[in-house]
């Protein structure tokens, strides 16, 4: 069924003591459940493992209480009482033949140990990483020792769980074999400071203390990151090349890519598919191992080029296997088209930055494994022959037609203007969002395969229009639009005369091609991407852009998404002036005053036009009618009417696919009640009562 020049994707590969079916390896990502929510964890894994991944990984797993990551929840394996949670995925991941992977972590500065309040520890006095009001003390000749033996009791521990690919870790900044590599942090005089060879020690130690506790069974990798993109302060290409060259051969794996987070899951609108490939190509050169690196590899053609031209050995996948945990199976049945391609978005990164379950933009099923019994492929079949009209067909009704088609159902589109995909069209326009059109693309190739949904374009519908329709099930996304009269955080009560000046703009006009001129502010009040972006097609189109915000910092939410410092390096590059803590007290189409949010001073500048980027209302007119003649709906034959996505409440798109697929999964299903999924609940461990 597949195509053959995909063949050798889809050819085992020996890692140490264990054989991986294929090349499809999800390398280790966090997903905000980790050790919090093992049953939640194990069933996403499971996905990814039944999806055709030969390898299927954790995230981070903490090793000892002096590597404590609180806030954020990742894996865990303090003691023997975190064996059963892990074991569950082993199980799961195992029972679809896959190998399971466990990435052992010990943070040292750049823990919290908020949970534990034990004194961080690192190669030598120096500040926690994130800002935390504490350093980590130097190491001892004595606590690398115990830091080895916890390493190994680790490994040991995950043994026993069923991994069979034990990780040692040296990438993101995130990991002491790391950090003993670092000049910056490693300023040690001993034995394992100094020279190269005195700071590659620590990992060289522990690669050989794993292999020693582990290695009859399981495999040994390697994470190890080539390049900081800092300088001589970091790891650089130059030295990397001269480490891997000292350990070659050592691990079973290398499992190489950029540091720190931010330079490796990279959103789309900062890098294309396969950026790290001059970072990482040398290390195949150097090792007879086999490679995996990453790159939001989605596409067959690139990945099977990588292996051909020797760059890695395996394909590396964080993102693309969230996105489409089915990836590798689609590409084995020869259904390519169905790959649900990742858009890095970096939603999903958002999760573990926000200590909440993981989510997708592509994959509204991510995270809802096992507490919603979500399946990224199955739906259950409909219950009733009904009719559905969909209104609007933005990422909501995209999704929502797509899922009721699956289901069975008879299924109407109508969208009013000339073209799917509503705010995904639109916004993919926007300077680096190409790639966000992906949204729209798969769920209308997959509409397109449904003979039972039928989409009706330039179909502007009215209450009356719904009505004489005649379907049994109604369910309107019809979308929002930006607000024009400053409302929003920080002007509750709006800003005076902004709504009907001709020079106010916002994010819409510039995505329906009216563009101002000259100087001109944008204005964010919203925190997110919309704002730089709409500095970034300023720019481009010839205006002088200055940035705006009553916030401390850029687009502070984008943090989350590790937009943040791509956003602000642009910004800088093109010579955006950026005035924090300020909002608008006044604007008279030729000078704008601006107002200091902490101090009330006011400065003026010349200005043409603003951009506004605050809040957004919903479109919900043709809902709010329908409401007015819900006494119409049993003689029309409508038994239902629901308002979705951006039209309910405007979020993120992928709030809006998510409201989308949540409709068609529960429409005509039996309630589930007021808490729609299920919890982990703590019991004591028979030890501690
Ligand atoms: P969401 O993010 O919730 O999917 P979007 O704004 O992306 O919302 O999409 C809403 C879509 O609904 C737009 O493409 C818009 O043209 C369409 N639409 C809005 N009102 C109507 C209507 N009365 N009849 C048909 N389509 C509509
Ligand atoms: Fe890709 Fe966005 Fe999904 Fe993350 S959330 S996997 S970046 S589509």
């Amino acid at each position: 069924m597949r195509d053959p020049r995909y063949d050798i994707l889809f050819t085992p590969v020996k890692i140490g003591p264990v054989t991986a079916r294929n090349r499809f390896f999800q390398v280790p990502h966090c997903n905000g459940m980790g050790h919090a929510m093992p049953l939640a964890h194990a069933a996403m894994r499971e996905v990814k493992a039944e999806g055709g991944w030969a390898v299927v990984s954790t995230e981070e797993c903490e090793i000892h209480p002096t590597s404590d990551l609180t806030p954020y929840v990742e894996a865990r394996l303090w003691d023997d009482r975190d064996i059963p949670a892990l074991a569950l995925m082993c199980d799961k991941v195992h029972a679809h033949g896959a190998l399971a992977a466990v990435e052992l972590s010990h943070n040292g500065p750049t823990a919290s140990n908020l949970y534990s309040r034990e004194v961080l520890i690192g190669p030598s006095h120096q500040p926690s990483k994130y800002g935390y009001p504490s350093q980590a003390r130097a190491m001892t000749l004595e606590d690398i020792r115990a830091y080895r033996r916890w390493h190994k009791a680790a490994a040991l521990r995950a043994k026993r769980a069923g991994m069979d690919i034990i990780y040692v870790y040296a990438a993101h900044d995130l990991s002491l074999p790391m950090h003993f590599l670092q000049r910056r942090r490693n300023h040690r005089s001993d034995e394992y400071g100094g020279s190269l060879e005195n700071r590659v020690r620590l990992l060289r130690e522990v690669l050989e203390d794993t292999r020693d506790a582990v290695g009859d069974r399981c495999a040994v990798a390697l994470r190890f990151a080539t390049d900081e993109l800092l300088g001589p302060e970091g790891v650089e290409l130059t030295e990397a090349q001269d480490i891997v060259g000292l350990l070659a051969e050592l691990p079973d794996l290398w499992d190489v890519n950029l540091a720190a987070w931010y330079n490796d899951s990279v959103p789309s609108r900062f890098a294309p598919e396969g950026a790290q490939e001059s970072f990482v190509s040398f290390v195949k050169k150097l090792t007879t191992k086999p490679v995996v690196g990453v790159g939001r590899f989605t596409s067959p053609d690139t990945m099977v080029s990588q292996i051909r031209r020797g760059v890695i050995d395996l394909i590396g996948a964080a993102r693309p296997s969230i996105a489409d945990p089915f990836l590798p199976r689609k590409i084995e049945e020869g259904r390519v088209d169905d790959i649900r391609e990742c858009i890095g978005c970096n939603i999903c990164v958002s999760g573990d930055m926000t200590i909440s379950p993981i989510r997708c933009t592509q994959n509204p099923t991510m995270g809802e494994e096992w507490r919603k019994g979500w399946h990224p492929e199955r739906l259950p079949p409909k219950r009733h022959a009904s009719r559905v009209l969909v209104v609007g067909g933005g990422p909501a009704g995209l999704e929502a037609a797509r899922a009721l088609g699956q289901r069975g159902y008879e299924v109407s589109l109508a969208e009013a203007r000339r073209e799917l995909g509503g705010r995904v069209t639109r916004e993919a326009r926007l300077p680096g969002l190409a790639e966000w059109a992906r949204v729209r693309d798969w769920r209308v190739g997959q509409i397109g395969k449904l003979a039972n949904v039928s989409v009706y374009l330039d179909s502007v519908l009215s209450a009356q229009d719904v009505l004489d329709f005649g379907a049994e099930h109604v369910v309107l996304a019809t979308g929002c639009h930006w607000r024009r009269d400053g409302f929003g955080r920080s002007n509750g009560l709006g800003i005076d005369g902004l709504a009907a000046h001709p020079s106010g703009f916002t994010l819409d006009d510039l995505m329906d091609g009216r563009l101002p001129s000259g100087n001109v502010t944008v204005f964010d009040d919203d925190g997110f991407y919309y704002a730089s972006i709409a500095a970034d097609l300023l720019h481009q189109h010839g205006c002088k852009v200055t940035y705006a915000t009553p916030e401390d910092s850029v687009a502070p939410w984008s943090v989350n998404t590790l937009d943040y410092r791509h956003i602000r390096k642009r910004m800088a590059k093109q010579g955006i002036e950026v005035q924090v803590s300020h909002s608008i007290a006044g604007f008279d189409g030729g000078v704008l005053t601006l107002e200091n949010t902490w101090d009330g001073t006011r400065i003026e500048q010349p200005c043409d036009a603003i951009v506004t980027v605050t809040a957004r209302l919903p479109d919900d007119a043709l809902y709010q009618a329908l409401l007015a003649r819900e006494a119409e709906w049993s003689d029309a034959g409508v038994r239902s009417v629901r308002c979705i996505g951006d039209a309910e409440a405007p979020g993120l798109i992928a709030h809006a696919v998510y409201a989308g697929h949540r409709y068609a999964r529960e429409l005509e299903e039996p309630s589930t009640g007021e808490v729609a999924f299920k919890r982990h609940f703590h019991a004591a461990h028979p030890q501690d009562v």
